[in-house]
């Protein structure tokens, strides 16, 4: 499961608040977050980075993809809309490496991202 925070919280060695879970996707609100609703979506099965995935991945990945739509959907935020990021390395912004979606709704987002 890696050895991040993340991996973690699937462990359930720290707590989180999980809001959707499956057998491949775990989901839980971003402790920092940058818009009203701000929720992670991650693999149980670590992949480090965007950059590190592999073909044998892309079923993962679109699984992580449609969860979070799907998850949108469910809580009503898909009309109004939503961005989803997923931040690659040191200039991307990424500070946990094991692979995470952002899914952040309930404010107009602004473009281009800073
Ligand atoms: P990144 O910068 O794209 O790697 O995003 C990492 C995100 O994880 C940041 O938005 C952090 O606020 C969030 N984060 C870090 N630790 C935790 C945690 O323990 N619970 C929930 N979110 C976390």
């Amino acid at each position: 499961m890696g050895d991040t925070i993340f991996g973690k919280i699937i462990r359930r060695d720290i707590p989180a608040d999980i809001v959707y879970e499956d057998d491949n996707v775990l989901a839980f609100r971003d402790l920092n977050p940058q818009a009203p609703v701000h929720v992670l979506f991650i693999p149980k099965r670590a992949i480090a980075t965007l950059d590190a995935a592999t073909d044998a991945d892309a079923e993962l990945l679109g699984k992580l993809m449609l969860a979070a739509a799907a998850y949108a959907r469910s809580e009503g935020l898909a009309e109004q809309g939503y961005r989803v990021v997923m931040n690659c390395n040191e200039h991307g912004g990424q500070t946990v490496f094991h692979v995470h979606l952002h899914l952040l709704a309930g404010r107009r987002m602004q473009w281009p991202p800073g």
